[in-house]
Order: structure tokens, then sequence, then C-alpha cells
């Protein structure tokens, strides 16, 4: 049996001590950390970017089949994902934690080793929070924070027509990845004595439990010099993100369906479940990659970063959005792009 510590043999500042005695500092703006009443960051110049997070135990994960450690880990890598999606880097996190009874020091250390696991891969700090109980359940609300230098932010707002239509990555993965894991929950909670059979399934697995933010992608813009013209990250599936792009940059587009960037893995998986590659990357989510519009001009730097793929361009407001299938024919694009694809 594993040890249990009750959160109340610590107390609050004892339990708050604990948890952030191993915090290291990797970024210069961060002038005050834990410990006070406030943190204090300087960016030195550049522009401060601010994103929150909400993430709520029953509605975003399921603790039968999220191990506290991921949790901790994609904590942090979805609110560093939107710091990414502004092309600015991250820099700090915030980490608000309430929790009932049911969970002891050891769960929490487990929680905070993954989140600390993402701030030394994605090089930010943890310099505050607050820590309360809450009735039911495991609430966490993250605050991300980051640095771009001026006006070099990228909205959704900003694309061109004829700008290139890009992401980065694969998509679909995780949405499988998940499917699988809620089928395995059912499997369990009827017979408790069959184990879980994820052979073969790391990719999808991993994708929905261990989410990585593309802050590799905002560098490579950087060094290449590549400037966005609009950018948003990828969480409810292709399809809607496309639309959220289209519509706040009074554009449509047209979107490649034989150019979505879909792993081997997820093929095979998707076909196991009966289940479209494109529709689940479409209508998916929680992949974390970022979708992005460039200049043309920009085409051979994108083209060298094997990483991202055009999946498509830009056109005029009034052509609308649509995706050219395999077969050639062409659909709107819906926040369910799918459904209108299958029926035709
Ligand atoms: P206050 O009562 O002023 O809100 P707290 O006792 O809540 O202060 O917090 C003390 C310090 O610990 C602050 O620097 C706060 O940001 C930090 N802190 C509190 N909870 C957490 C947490 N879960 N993770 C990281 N830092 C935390
Ligand atoms: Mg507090």
């Amino acid at each position: 049996m594993s040890e249990r510590t009750e959160v109340s043999s610590l107390g609050e500042f004892g339990l708050i001590d604990h948890l952030t005695k191993n915090i290291e500092i990797h970024n210069a703006s961060s002038i005050l950390g834990v410990g006070d009443d406030a943190a204090v960051i300087d960016h030195f110049g550049k522009q401060t970017v601010v994103s929150n997070d909400l993430l709520i135990e029953g509605v975003h994960f399921d603790l039968m089949y999220t191990p506290l450690k991921h949790l901790g880990y994609k904590t942090v890598a979805v609110n560093v994902s939107d710091i990414c999606a502004m092309n600015a880097t991250p820099t700090q996190i915030v980490l608000g934690l309430a929790f009932s009874n049911r969970f002891s020091v050891e769960a929490l250390e487990e929680f905070y080793e993954g989140v600390l696991a993402a701030c030394n891969q994605y090089k930010v700090d943890l310099i505050g929070g607050d820590t309360s109980t809450s009735q039911k359940g495991f609430i966490i609300s993250c605050t991300a924070i980051g640095e771009v230098a001026p006006d070099k932010f990228v909205t959704r707002k900003g694309a061109g027509k004829g700008d290139l239509l890009c992401v980065s990555g694969d998509l679909g993965a995780a949405y499988l990845g998940l499917l699988l894991l809620e089928r395995e929950k059912q499997i369990y909670l009827e017979n408790p004595k069959v184990q879980p059979d994820l052979e073969g399934e790391r990719h999808i697995v991993g994708r929905i439990l261990k989410p990585e933010a593309r802050v590799d992608i905002v560098d490579f813009f950087t060094t290449s010099h590549v400037q966005p013209t609009a950018m948003i990250d990828v969480s409810d599936g292709l399809s809607s993100e496309i639309l959220h792009l289209c519509r706040q940059s009074k554009l449509g587009c047209v979107l490649y369906e034989e150019k979505i960037p879909i792993a081997e893995e997820t093929k095979l998986a998707a076909f196991k479940f009966n289940m479209d590659p494109t529709a689940c990357a479409l209508s998916g989510g929680e992949d974390y990659e970022l979708l992005f519009t460039v200049k043309q001009d920009d085409y051979e730097k994108i083209a060298s970063n094997a990483d991202i793929s055009v999946i498509g361009y830009m056109t005029d407001e009034e052509a609308g959005a649509h995706i050219i299938t395999k077969g050639g024919s062409k659909h709107p694009i819906t926040a369910q792009g799918w459904n209108a694809f299958k029926q035709g």
C-alpha cells in the first residue's frame, strides 16, 4: 500500500511550501515568484500576453484514466499552447487549485511533478497560485503569461486573401485516444478483472494524456523570420478552428482533404473504430497543434519545416469555407465538418 498523508496534517501553508519547494526559475523576467502576496514580472520592453484556462474534474478530465502526473503536465501544456497561438514565448504560469479531502498530499505531489516537468520542458516559471478546498472533485485554474516583441503578436483576424493555410504536426489522434480510454473504462466498469488493452496505441493515448504545446513552431517563426498573418491553436477540431480564422478575418477558404496531416497510427485506430480519419481530424479536437496563415512569399520557408503542412488557402468571404475531398468533390466546412461531408 502506498502512503497517504492527509492535507490537514500539513495545513494550507505547509502544503504550499511542500508543493512549491522544487520550483526552478528559468526566466530573468520572473523578478519575484512564490512566497509573497503577488508575483512580479518584467518583460523588459516586450509586450505581455495573458491567458487563463479552467480544468474541472468530470467536465474536462476523468481521473479514472488520467494519471495525476499527466494531468499536471497537460494543465501547463494547454495553457502554454494558448500563448504559442499568439506567437508569443511562454514565460510564467500561475496555478489555482481546489480539491476535496479525497486528495492526499501524495496525490497533489504527483500532480505537481507533472506541472514542474512541463515547466522545465517549456522553460516557464510557476510564480504563484492559490490553494483551496472544494466540496467535490478537483478544480484547476491556470493562467499562462508570455512575452512577445512589440506588435509581433498574431491574432485570429489578420489573414489575407491568398494566404496559405497551414497546420503543425498531425491531427485527430487525441480524439481517438479519448475514445479508446472511454471504451476501456466501460469494459473495466463491467468487469474490473479485465486489464486495459492499450497495446499498439501509444501515439493516440499519448496525444490525449500528454499533449505538447508547439513552442518549437513559435521558435521556428522567429529564427526563420516568418510572421504568420493569423493563428489559433487546435483545441476544438480543425473545422471549428478554420471557421474561427475565416469569420474573424472576414474571408473564406479552400481546404484539401488529402493535405490534412494524419499519422499512420491514427488512421489504423480510426479504422478499428469504424470511423473516417478525416472526420476525426476535422471534429475531434484536443490536438493542440497550431493552425495559421502565412503570405505566399513565405512558402519556401514553411516548406522547409517537415512538421508543417500547407493544407489550403484563403479566399474571398463570399466564396465561403470549403473542403475538397480526395475524390475531388467540394463541400462546405461546418463546425462538425464531417456531417455535411459524409452525406455528400
Ligand atoms: P494569500 O493568502 O495572500 O492569497 P497564499 O497563502 O494563498 O497567499 O499564497 C502564498 C504564496 O504561495 C503566494 O506567493 C501564492 O502565489 C503562492 N501559492 C499559493 N498556492 C499555490 C499553488 N497551488 N501553487 C503555486 N503557488 C501557490
Ligand atoms: Mg491565496
